[in-house]
């Protein structure tokens, strides 16, 4: 089907709430992909940090061909295997206690407020200033962004945000708050790592209030910061993480990994969804946690991380380049969108812009060095001819 024809059907059937770019992608394998007229692409988005293992990675593939020839779904009401065994190397891996598997990011956070509120009843949540924990009600009122927010008004009540300093954080959580929800690298707001005082500060301020410290690790996890999880870089180690994005090597599915102390909090009818920790989606994850955590794979994403930094510092137009591992923002002095299309179009390479002047990298991480090179060198071009014409 051509693109036009792609867009006219969209336009007439398709709610108009997505942006989405003049391309239509077809195939993919590694860090490139190809669209419908054979063109290639180089990656540097990663599905929005979700192909963590690169597009159809073999291992993927052939467990959920494997799985789904067998048994699609039969729902929480019997068991099956990949998803218990899923949840026993996630919390052996994490922070030691149970978990509840889900379908996305936004329902892993709505699965962390529950456990919160049910271990404090009635008690707030504390977020932080330009936070992003997802689209569903609990997860956008955990969002503190105006027009995000402001047309779904009223939001559940009891959330309060402040800025990610340690004398804010500390004043906000007192006895009556049961959580204080913090993603430790803040990925839609343009890859702003918090500072490690102010984690510590919220470490110590819900140790003393007996509140929970959720990380919302849904975009920091699964390899992407060169640990498998950003907290072990962080210094500080929550109750609670949420996962989702790179988890399932492409495929759908969210999880809530809690500490050992929090074991008996959601029981029985407390909390559940028909797709859940589906055998399909459970073995997809298996297979992509057994090529991130294969030996050397994750210190490969610390040294090619380092890499494609060290390359985007060195252009011109380029400021403030941060994050960490394969989780990369930059300013830009030119138009970010602009820059993006441009991209796509001119250099045939994906990248995303999370604001006006606000580029993000969040490449698979299987990325090669000639790939980083290559990438690196376009973005370089298009800066270049960017700031020319502007001039
Ligand atoms: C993407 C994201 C979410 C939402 O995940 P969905 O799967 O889109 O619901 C929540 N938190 C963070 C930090 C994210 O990056």
């Amino acid at each position: 089907m051509s693109l036009e024809r792609l867009e006219g059907l969209e336009a007439a059937h398709l709610m108009p709430n997505y942006r989405r770019l003049p391309v239509e992608f077809v195939r993919g394998e590694g860090c490139l992909l190809w669209d419908d007229e054979g063109n290639e692409y180089l990656d540097l988005l990663g599905g929005i940090a979700v192909d963590n293992v690169g597009h159809c990675h073999p291992a993927v593939v052939s467990a959920v061909r494997e799985q789904v020839g067998r048994l699609i779904h039969v729902s929480n009401l019997f068991y099956t295997e990949p998803g218990v065994e899923l949840a026993a190397r996630l919390s052996k891996r994490s922070l030691g206690g149970k978990v509840f598997l889900c379908n996305s990011g936004a329902e892993a956070n709505e699965a962390a407020i529950k456990l919160a509120r049910r271990h404090r009843r009635g008690g707030g949540i504390v977020v932080l200033d330009g936070a992003f924990h997802g689209r569903t009600m609990g997860a956008l009122s955990a969002t503190p962004q105006e027009d995000k927010q402001a047309p779904f008004a009223p939001l559940v009540p009891g959330f309060v945000s402040v800025p990610p300093e340690p004398e804010a954080i500390r004043s906000a959580v007192g006895p009556e708050t049961a959580a204080v929800l913090i993603e430790p690298i803040q990925g839609e707001s343009g890859v702003h790592p918090i500072p490690p005082a102010a984690l510590a500060a919220a470490r110590g301020a819900c140790d003393a209030a007996g509140a929970l410290l959720i990380f919302d690790e849904v975009q920091t996890g699964a390899g992407r910061t060169g640990t498998l999880w950003a907290y072990e870089q962080g210094g500080v180690t929550p109750d609670a993480i949420t996962l989702a994005k790179g988890l399932g090597g492409g495929m759908p599915i969210g999880a809530l990994v809690t500490s050992a102390g929090l074991d008996t909090v959601l029981g029985p009818g407390d909390h559940g969804s028909t797709f859940a920790g589906g055998p399909v989606v459970c073995a997809a994850a298996l297979a992509a946690l057994d090529v991130i955590e294969a030996p050397g794979f994750l210190d490969g994403i610390i040294a090619k991380g380092a890499r494609l930094r060290g390359l985007l510092e060195d252009l011109d137009g380029v400021s403030a380049v941060r994050g960490s591992g394969l989780m990369i923002g930059f300013d830009v002095d030119v138009d970010a969108p602009a820059l993006v299309r441009a991209a796509l179009e001119g250099e045939r390479i994906v990248i995303n812009a999370t604001g006006p002047s606000t580029i993000r990298l969040v490449p698979p991480l299987v990325i090669s060095d000639a790939e980083i090179e290559r990438g690196a060198g376009a973005i370089g071009r298009l800066l270049a001819a960017a700031r020319s014409s502007s001039a």
